[in-house]
């Protein structure tokens, strides 16, 4: 009994860790998915479409124009234009995000696009191109920077995050120890105090054999039981005789000893399955033997006499021995005899009383 509560407690507590630890397992496997694809996305960005390196080039490319332009005084090209296109890609690029630093350096070279733009001479269009050339490298380097930045951070996050899950592994089963723990000492403590109570209520203190209380419950359930069974049962009252010559004689705390040995020999001889001894009160004893026979009950009946008288507890005033004797009246169930047990209560004690009649220290059936 003790076993199958601490096996139902301890087996719901591990369903309850294996829970929470696969559902750590599976959030945190969710989490780094989540958090490895948006990697990839914020690096996609920019490390491909944010850097707008495309505008620079654009900027660059109608500078070389311009110059082509002047150099060839071609009708058909026009520095106009080329400007335009400038002019439309440096404010594209000139709006996107910077960083203070980049702000600055973007802020000096847009000045200097405006000068450019004052008059026609490809000295300064080729520094243009210089600069802007300057800005592409320093655009990309500083993406590169960035990008080495944000993976270093990204990793660290990620070492952040495994060890957030191992602590609350941790945690967690410290948690279900604790909880464990005292379950099971409480649980512990209750089956004993359990055990200890249903003995303690069934058992008469002074002999250690069952009490009055659980004789009527065992007594009353012998006709259901028998007859089920298809079992013979016995029931035997044992009643000591001339006891109370004998406490007269020898004193009551002798009495109490002579008591208790004889029980205890009751108990020791009807020590097997389906054998019950009880104290019905003072220097009565009863037994109740499930599925025996009449020829196994005279033996036993016989040979608890002997064995009583055999302890050679002296007994000066006793009419029927030198020794403490027994006197026993028996009954049997038949099964389908549906003999009450208040009948069969008696049959016994009448039983009991013809023994004593007849010269005491013998059995009656
Ligand atoms: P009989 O042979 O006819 O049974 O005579 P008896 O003297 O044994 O019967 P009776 O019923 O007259 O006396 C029973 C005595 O048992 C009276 C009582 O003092 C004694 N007795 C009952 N309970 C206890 C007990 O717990 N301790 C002791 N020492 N004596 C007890
Ligand atoms: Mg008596
Ligand atoms: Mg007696």
């Amino acid at each position: 009994m003790k076993k199958r509560i601490f096996d139902s407690v301890s087996f719901k507590l591990v369903l309850l860790l294996i829970t929470i630890i696969m559902m750590l397992t599976m959030a945190s496997f969710i989490f780094n998915s989540q958090i490895e694809n948006l990697k990839k996305h914020i690096d996609k960005i920019y490390f491909g479409n944010f850097v707008p390196v495309t505008n620079l080039q654009n900027i660059s490319s109608s500078y070389k124009d311009m110059i082509i332009c002047l150099q060839n005084k071609e009708k058909l090209c026009s520095i106009k234009k080329s400007q335009k296109v400038i002019e439309k890609n440096w404010n594209d690029y000139f709006k996107g995000y910077k960083t203070n630093q980049e702000r600055k350096v973007v802020n000096s070279v847009n000045e200097d696009i405006q000068v450019s733009f004052m008059d026609k001479n490809s000295m300064k269009y080729t520094i243009m191109i210089q600069k802007i050339n300057f800005l592409i490298e320093y655009e990309v380097k500083n993406a590169k920077n960035q990008r080495v930045d944000f993976l270093n951070r990204y990793e660290e996050m990620k070492k952040l995050l495994f060890y957030n899950i191992i602590a609350l592994v941790i945690f967690s089963f410290a948690i279900f120890i604790y909880l464990t723990y005292s379950i099971i000492k409480k649980d512990n403590h209750l089956t004993i105090l359990n055990k200890k109570y249903k003995i303690e209520s069934i058992t008469d203190s002074m002999t250690m054999l069952y009490n009055r209380g659980y004789f009527d419950t065992i007594f009353d359930s012998i006709p259901a039981v028998s007859n089920a069974n298809k079992w013979e049962t016995a029931f035997i009252m044992f009643d000591i005789d001339f006891f109370k010559q004998y406490n007269d004689t020898y004193g009551h705390d002798m009495g109490d000893m002579t008591l208790k040995a004889v029980a205890t020999e009751l108990k020791k001889y009807f020590n097997k399955e389906y054998e019950y001894v009880f104290r019905l009160g003072g220097e009565e004893f009863g037994a109740i033997l499930f599925d025996v026979d009449q020829e196994i009950l005279e033996n036993c009946l016989k040979a608890i006499n002997k064995i009583i008288e055999y302890l050679r507890i002296e007994h000066k005033s006793s009419k029927a021995n030198d020794f403490v004797t027994i006197s026993i009246g028996a009954v049997i169930y038949e099964p389908g005899s549906n003999i009450s047990p208040n009948r069969l209560y008696k049959m016994a004690d009448e039983n009991l009383y013809k023994s004593k009649q007849n010269g005491r220290n013998q059995y009656t059936i």
